[in-house]
């Protein structure tokens, strides 16, 4: 069996794996991602916030993917039909893109720096060393092994290398909200602002445009109504939403019964980002309620802050050890806030007031905050169990 090596092996070429494997390629190291997918993942977020859009500014890339992606810079909030508030983002607001054709552009770059990709490729066996040191070698399904001296698992929310690392996880799904997504012609009140309706029965419906012709309805709602609604067709549905959605109905109109694609949310915590020369990046370190709107901002400062520490270590495995323990791992506080702030929404839908108390506009604006989330009515998470 063939063995090969490089310097850096990354899971998973989604967002959080192709921005590390460039920044980690512009550094000059040798950098290998194997998907099991036959290309870019197709499913995942729409919105780029600003704290995103500064890590890529940062790295040159903003131009690059603002040029097709269409610009927004306001958020208006309805509860039960009535408006309740604006959220505005300042300095050039927020940017709309679907998930394949970022991810795309940054693989297009990732490509031009000599990272290698092995599409179509699952994880087989991984070797992990029995002092804590990391992985030492991993066995891919195409029959070759490859070593490297660090390696990430940027492999998503089931990750196959935090398993091999023995790092448990903590899934709560949100058992009260099954999201829906369909793609729909853009009618003319979505064109003109994103509105984002929430009821106090936990129903959830926000519209906006994709691009000059097409628009996004994502649709949540309690799992006993999901049954109902989508066996009764689009009819029930529209009277569903007639009763909060109050500033959309345009839209009704292109709602077709078979396009819509089930979404499973949970929230997800992980007690440990690293194991020796290996560490967790993205949806495999943690994942949070949709309505923050940050998966995305968080894991490209998170891959950052990675090739910081890739790169410092310079190949000596102790060091690189010592320096995610430092760097990387203070990461899941921050983890930690983002994932209670979406529990916090979550929890308070039925509560205008204690939504409106719970919503930070600074956390959807400005980025990360080290305050932590005031929600009394949040029960707090069970202890950390590995599963
Ligand atoms: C409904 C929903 C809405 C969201 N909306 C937003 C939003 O508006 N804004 C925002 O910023 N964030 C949002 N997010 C979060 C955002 O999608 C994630 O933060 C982001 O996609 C994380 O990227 P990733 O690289 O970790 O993972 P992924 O994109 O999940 O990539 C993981 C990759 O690993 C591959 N893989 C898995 N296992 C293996 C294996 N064993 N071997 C090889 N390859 C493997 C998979 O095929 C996949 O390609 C949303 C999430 C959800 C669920």
């Amino acid at each position: 069996m063939a063995t090969t090596s490089c310097d850096v092996a990354i899971v998973g070429a989604g967002l959080g794996g192709c921005f590390l494997a460039l920044l980690l390629a512009r550094r000059g190291r040798s950098v290998v991602v194997i998907e099991q997918g036959p290309s870019i993942p197709a499913a995942g977020a729409d919105f780029l916030k600003p704290p995103g859009l500064r890590v890529l500014a940062r790295h040159g890339l903003a131009g690059l993917v603002a040029r097709h992606g269409l610009r927004r810079d306001l958020i208006r909030y309805y509860h039960d039909g009535d408006p309740i508030q604006d959220c505005r983002f300042p300095e050039g607001g927020f940017l709309i893109r679907p998930y394949r054709e970022l991810v795309e552009l940054i693989h297009a770059r990732c490509v031009a720096e000599g990272v290698e990709f092995r599409f179509g490729t699952a994880i087989g066996d991984i070797a992990v060393s029995g002092d804590g040191g990391g992985i030492e070698e991993l066995a891919l399904a195409d029959g070759t092994r490859l070593r490297a001296g660090a390696v990430v698992g940027a492999d998503g929310t089931r990750s196959a290398v935090r398993e091999a690392l023995g790092i448990g996880q903590l899934t709560l799904p949100y058992e009260r909200l099954v999201m829906r997504v369909t793609t729909v012609p853009l009618a003319a009140s979505v064109a003109r602002l994103n509105r984002l309706y929430f009821s106090s029965d936990g129903w959830l419906a926000y519209f906006y445009p994709l691009g000059p012709e097409q628009a996004r309805v994502f649709v949540g709602l309690p799992p006993e109504c999901d049954e109902e609604v989508f066996q009764d067709g689009i009819p029930t549905l529209a009277d569903e939403l007639k009763k909060f959605v109050t500033e959309s109905s345009d839209a009704f109109d292109s709602l077709q019964p078979a396009t819509w694609q089930r979404i499973k949310i949970s929230a997800m915590r992980v007690p440990a980002y690293h194991r020796g020369n290996a560490a967790l990046l993205g949806s495999a370190a943690f994942a949070c309620h949709p309505m923050t709107g940050m998966g995305m901002s968080y894991t490209l400062r998170d891959a950052e802050i990675l090739a910081d520490v890739i790169g410092a270590a310079d190949g000596d495995r102790e060091l690189l050890d010592r320096l995610m323990h430092l760097r990387y791992e203070p990461r899941r506080h921050a983890h930690r806030r983002l994932i209670d702030y979406g529990d916090a929404l979550a929890a308070t839908f039925h509560d205008r007031d204690a939504y409106l108390a719970a919503f930070r506009e600074d956390l959807h604006t400005q980025g990360e905050s080290t305050e932590p989330v005031v929600a009394a009515r949040v029960p707090a998470p069970p202890p950390l169990q590995p599963v």
